[in-house]
């Protein structure tokens, strides 16, 4: 085969996870962190001491992320292998250890005078992550004392952290009957989710009914964790004087408010226009109007055309050389070296997945190819994060770091090369439409159901500031949601997707949902404007690539697409590619 469909890691790490090449190189990361942090608890004299420290733990970073890209391939690749299972630990350990030194990075950063500021930001190694360190240090001085912020800290293991973890606790625990083929089987939660998506509507609608009891039986505790968790968060943003619940996760993706602002209006000003297609959706399903859970569901067309994989890797070659001469001799690399792991056995972990190691400058991709077009578009979403780490790879560690925001740029972009071309081609009027429908699908997600999570969520840490608030409370808050989100167009709402939905009890990342929608519609910009231009493009795009981790997505877009995204044009244009799909998939079924 041209295109090995399992991977191959042993030129990262000999010997998988009895690896002793692998046990060294975690054992010399612990001494590098030992070191670091000794350096700083022994207190710097000198700038310069500062800036070597700041390199030195940019490259123990570099050693970290190595070492869990290691692991998380041989997890996923082997469900059942322990001794990764046990490293995934070790790795977990070194992560917090790391984080701590750059808290105490962080101080010394604030510790600053002005001059002794401006005289690190000037030194070499430093100049291409000032953006960094301002934004590090502008972030610790909004925040407590340093004394202050260590206590937050260590009482958020116990008292924040911890209700996310009894919430999956108790997740983990959830076992719901479930009769399929005569016979009653004991679902977990994630399994039962999963036939929400069941092509027969009987399946979908058994599915969600006994899932709505699951989930409301629990209410009461999930309530319990969730209010709790906001609460804590609400309290330590008081002490720290933050009024806006999003003042964090904007920091975090590095955008403004308004930037936000005008993109959910500019979405909202377009939704009647997806009306139309989850009407001919419910007419397609033989269905009046659309349930919560027919949204996703797939429409009974007969299309079972199988790719073979060799066959998907020319295909995705082909179609990105249309655009990108490098993008292609990229992702032809990466397929003829062993960087995908493909194939469909058993013990595998489910999904798609691309990982970096930072040190050999390599990724890998992660997932189970069966033969379906999803299949086909996953490979080229996955080539394209590959590629994305690529463009950034020879830049300094902390500028290779972005944010979750304009993390599915790259992706997003192949991803949409490669499902035009599959709808140019499409044989068949069937497979057109099914085509066409999950392109749609995935807008009507970021546009509504991510929408209403965003609207939820706002709204819930606002009442959360007067106190508490019952599931039942919690239920109406999420019905309202989803009715203003999908815009009253459904015949059935899911009031406890506040408790099924994990991404509300994450305690790591706040507001887990509208970076989500940004990356989609920055993608589709991005994508539309190189249309527009060519196959010339391609050197912009990549410009564009490298400053994903450099500075705000405000002048991401006014330096590399010459958009303002506190302004409507550029978010109309990219909604603007959906409604041509909606167009053509309307004109296609017609009668
Ligand atoms: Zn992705």
């Amino acid at each position: 085969m041209n295109y090995p469909d399992v991977w191959e890691l042993s030129s990262i790490f000999k010997g998988g996870s009895t690896s002793s090449e692998f046990k060294q190189f975690v054992e010399e990361t612990d001494g590098c962190l030992n070191e670091l942090e000794g350096r700083l608890q022994s207190g710097l004299e000198r700038i310069e001491e500062l800036e070597s420290l700041i390199v030195d733990t940019q490259q123990a970073m570099q050693r970290v992320r190595e070492a869990s890209a290691f692991v998380s391939c041989l997890t996923a690749q082997n469900v059942k292998d322990e001794k990764a299972a046990l490293w995934q630990g070790k790795i977990t350990v070194q992560s917090t250890a790391l984080q701590t030194i750059w808290g105490m990075i962080d101080v010394e950063l604030t510790l600053l005078s002005e001059t002794e500021w401006e005289q690190l930001l000037v030194k070499k190694k430093m100049k291409e992550i000032s953006f960094h360190l301002l934004e590090r240090r502008e972030s610790a001085k909004e925040k407590l004392p340093p004394a202050e912020e260590k206590l937050a800290a260590q009482l958020a293991i116990d008292g924040y952290h911890a209700w996310g973890k009894v919430y999956q606790q108790a997740v983990g625990r959830m076992s719901i009957p479930f009769v399929e083929d005569g016979q009653e089987k004991f679902l977990s939660a994630g399994q039962l989710q999963n036939r929400l998506h069941h092509v027969d509507r009987q399946v979908r609608k058994r599915a969600f009914h006994l899932s709505e009891k699951a989930w409301g039986e629990e209410a009461g505790l999930f309530a319990a964790t969730l209010n709790h968790l906001a609460g804590f968060r609400i309290q330590l943003y008081k002490a720290r004087g933050w009024t806006s619940v999003l003042k964090e996760p904007l920091e975090m993706n590095r955008m403004q408010d308004e930037t936000l602002k005008m993109m959910w209006d500019t979405i909202k000003k377009n939704k009647q226009m997806l009306y139309p297609f989850m009407d001919r959706k419910a007419t397609l399903l033989g269905i009046k109007k659309l349930a919560i859970y027919d949204v996703n569901a797939p429409l009974p067309l007969r299309h079972n055309q199988s790719i073979p994989y060799e066959h998907a890797c020319e295909l995705i070659i082909s179609h990105f050389k249309r655009f990108s001469q490098k993008l292609a001799v990229f992702a032809e690399g990466a397929l003829r070296d062993g960087w995908v792991e493909a194939e469909n056995r058993s013990h595998k972990r489910p999904g798609g997945v691309c990982t970096t190691f930072p040190l050999s400058k390599q990724s890998r991709i992660f997932m189970t190819y069966d033969g379906s077009m999803s299949n086909v578009s996953t490979l080229a979403h996955e080539l394209g994060h590959a590629f994305h780490a690529h463009c950034l790879k020879e830049k300094e560690p902390l500028s290779q770091r972005y944010a979750m925001n304009v993390a599915e740029t790259a992706s997003t972009f192949a991803e949409a090369i490669v499902a035009d071309a599959l709808v140019e081609e499409a044989n068949t009027k069937e497979m057109k439409i099914a085509l066409l429908e999950n392109k749609i699908s995935r807008a009507i997600a970021f546009f509504m159901n991510i929408h209403a999570r965003f609207l939820f969520e706002t709204r819930f840490y606002e009442r959360r500031k007067e106190g508490m608030l019952s599931a039942e409370q919690l239920n109406d808050l999420m019905i309202t949601a989803q009715q203003e989100a999908y815009g009253q167009q459904l015949s059935t709402y899911s009031p406890t997707f506040w408790a099924s939905k994990l991404h509300f009890h994450i305690t790591g990342v706040p507001f887990y949902n509208f970076p989500y929608t940004f990356g989609y519609l920055f993608s589709l910009g991005l994508y539309k404007k190189a249309q527009e231009v060519g196959s010339s493009y391609e050197k912009s795009y990549i410009a564009l690539l490298e400053d994903t981790a450099r500075m705000s997505v405000e002048e991401l877009a006014k330096k590399h697409l010459d958009a303002d995204l506190t302004k409507p044009d550029f978010w109309q244009e990219a909604i603007n590619v959906v409604l041509a799909d909606i167009d053509e998939f309307m004109a296609l079924t017609k009668e």
